[in-house]
């Protein structure tokens, strides 16, 4: 499993947890836990050898004590260092003893022998058909996936390297088209064929409006990016994703990928370029 979501009882996570969701995003509900969505698609969670968490933040790290024992946690460099001593025996950290209490975490090294797309990457069963990536700025230890979805095909899980598809696409590799092809879904009143000029009159940058990215890595007090200038630098590498065409790119909080994906247990990701 690559991140398990938001837990539906965060408020039995440590007290820093508790209060950054409280201040933050008070409404925040889930009617189930990841490790439940599993079992009622039939996955039993005995199956799952590995939990990666591309990042620590309760969004992604879900309930690990209701996966057995043997399921091992994977997390990115850095996070062993960080978030030691953990609750509660430190009351200001996230993450808690007891979810590796007789639980293996594997803690990512890159050692730069292997790049994918630019970034430093990890064969994670040795097998070819899960690759961690090195992908900096968001956070300690942010760890994107890159998943075989058929012997030439890939989707990029990029995890909170940005948020939106706005933020790492046009790019001049892959420009936004001039007319916006019959058949494209788009949101609202919009009807493909289209103008693209219909999306570019807000761009902000006029000049580049087809071939540069909407927004830009937020450098503003308060920001989801603990190193701002790396992080734009990881989003601007994308564009060797954005360019392939062997390649699909999931953000995990891209809302655009609930209206076109399907979803566990109805569908598969391995036939993403195939559905087009
Ligand atoms: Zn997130």
């Amino acid at each position: 499993m690559f991140d398990i979501g938001g837990r539906k009882d965060w408020w039995n996570m440590p007290p820093l947890v508790d209060g950054l969701v409280r201040a933050g995003v008070p409404r925040i509900s889930s009617k189930y836990n990841v490790n439940e969505i599993l079992e009622q698609g039939g996955v039993a969670l005995s199956k799952i050898q590995s939990v990666v968490w591309s990042r620590w933040y309760y969004d992604h790290i879900g309930d690990i004590q209701q996966f057995p024992k043997p399921t091992e946690v994977v997390v990115g460099p850095g996070f062993k260092k960080t978030f030691v001593p953990r609750y509660p025996v430190n009351k200001d950290t996230p993450i808690s003893n007891t979810d590796f209490e007789g639980r293996n975490l594997r803690e990512i090294e890159f050692d730069g022998s292997l790049m994918i797309g630019g970034f430093p990457a990890c064969d994670l069963f040795g097998d070819g058909s899960f690759y961690m990536l090195d992908v900096p700025g968001h956070a300690i230890g942010h760890m994107p996936g890159f998943v075989r979805t058929t012997p030439e095909t890939f989707v990029f899980l990029g995890g909170d390297v940005c948020h939106f598809g706005g933020s790492h696409r046009p790019t001049k590799f892959n420009p936004m088209p001039a007319t916006i092809p019959p058949g494209t879904p788009l949101d609202g009143p919009f009807k493909a064929p289209c103008p693209c000029s219909v999306f570019t009159a807000c761009h902000p940058d006029q000049a580049n409006a087809r071939t540069s990215t909407y927004y830009k890595v937020s450098k503003s007090k308060g920001s989801w990016y603990i190193h701002p200038e790396v992080a734009q630098k990881s989003v601007n590498q994308m564009s060797e994703f954005h360019a392939d065409e062997n390649v699909f790119i999931y953000l995990a909080h891209d809302p655009a990928l609930i209206t076109i994906c399907d979803w566990f247990p109805n569908g598969t990701i391995h036939d993403w370029k195939e559905k087009g």
